[in-house]
């Protein structure tokens, strides 16, 4: 939601460009990090969401760690202050330099995503006299019921061990004498709204952390991942239920003592608190379909374009009152470049404001110089 205020001061300045509602992100990471300490849960913030700098800044003082998918994403927690301790390293795809790096900063630990893997990392720690902690990412084949392109945790997907794996891996890891097991992960997809998703999830790890028991290793880490979605369709009730997600994972795994139970959260923690602000360049009003062209594209947002995501878009001009049916589109030479179609939306002016909601996560971050379009700005609430 926008005061009279805030769109007087976006009125003067240059469009497009990601407005932050820092109080709001504020609220919802201690909202998260209070209903985790309940449990004594801990939170790794997946840093991919968005690393925006002021972001970072706030997700570092709340105390959650960094949950990293690259190399660059390893440097940029730690530059960024995140405790090397509270740093941990997933990825399908990790290089010998990035192993390198997260071996010589001595991260938390590797979430291990295949039996090569194992050895790669087991023979690099080696080279330096060093001794990896490790947790296995299992496939759990769990259905995320959410959209195919953001499902993690199948058998045809690409992340994590499966199932029948697990033995060759239970033995490298006994067979690796630079490897450290700590415990056992799962990610299973994005923007999952429907919790039941995690009560089967629990019902795997507990299964899992068994097998690893009756083979001798102690499974002091159980990391569950992250997933838990935002409602993009209603942008202003914008704390989610973090309360009842992190009950469900209290109920539903069998926690040993001692054991320690860790998620990785991205876009519930981030997603509500930014907005993309853009003018509207021109209006096209057609036979079969009236267009709004915005001065964004897919170029600063391109999860539409990319997944076919639905944002809720907002004339911030002219009031509520719905007129005409719109598609709103952005300037690149591209026809996914397309937030919505058929928008109802007050009859709009060249020059109005529009405002793209819950953009906080997989937006900026995601910017592309496509079309050698401008780098896409940041303004924030507190400034
Ligand atoms: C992307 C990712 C997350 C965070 O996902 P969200 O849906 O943003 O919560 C967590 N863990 C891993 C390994 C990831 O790749």
């Amino acid at each position: 939601m926008f005061s009279d205020k805030d769109i007087s001061r976006f009125a003067n300045l240059e469009t497009p460009f990601y407005y932050y509602d820092l109080s709001l992100l504020q609220n919802t990471l201690k909202t998260c990090a209070d209903a985790a300490k309940l449990y004594n849960f801990h939170v790794h913030y997946a840093m991919k969401a968005n690393f925006n700098p002021v972001v970072l800044q706030k997700i570092k003082t709340t105390g959650f760690g960094a949950d990293c998918v690259s190399g660059g994403e390893v440097s940029k927690a730690l530059e960024s202050g995140f405790n090397k301790s509270q740093i941990v390293f997933a990825g399908v795809g990790k290089s010998d330099k990035e192993i390198n790096l997260a071996l010589d900063e001595d991260i938390f630990c590797f979430n291990v995503e295949s039996v090569q893997e194992l050895e790669v990392i087991n023979e690099l720690a080696a080279k330096k006299g060093k001794k990896a902690k490790v947790a296995i990412r299992i496939n759990p084949n769990v259905d995320a019921h959410t959209h195919h392109n953001i499902t993690t945790g199948l058998d045809e997907n690409k992340f994590g061990v499966n199932s029948w794996d697990l033995p060759q891996c239970a033995e490298t890891l006994k067979a690796s004498a630079n490897l450290e097991f700590i415990g056992i992960h799962f990610h299973i997809g994005s923007q999952i709204t429907n919790l039941d998703v995690y009560k089967n999830l629990c019902v795997r790890v507990n299964e899992f952390g068994l097998w690893f028991e009756e083979r001798g290793f102690t499974v002091k880490v159980l990391n569950v991942g992250g997933g838990l979605g935002i409602d993009y369709h209603h942008p202003d009730q914008q704390v989610p239920d973090f309360g009842n997600y992190f009950k469900i994972f209290s109920d539903f795994l069998e926690i040993r003592i001692g054991q320690e139970v860790h998620f990785e959260l991205g876009r519930a923690l981030v997603g509500q608190s930014a907005s993309l602000i853009s003018r509207v360049l021109y209006v096209k009003n057609g036979k079969k379909k009236n267009f709004v062209v915005l001065d964004a594209g897919m170029t600063e947002l391109m999860r539409p374009a990319l997944y076919q995501a639905y944002h809720k878009i907002e004339n911030l001009s002219r009031g509520k009152q719905v007129a005409l049916k719109y598609d709103i589109v952005g300037p690149i030479c591209e026809s996914t470049d397309c937030f919505g179609k058929e928008v109802e939306q007050p009859e709009t002016f060249r020059g109005d404001l529009y405002a793209i909601r819950s953009a906080g996560a997989y937006g900026e971050v995601m910017a592309s110089k496509y079309n050698l379009r401008d780098e896409i700005k940041s303004v924030y609430s507190e400034d």
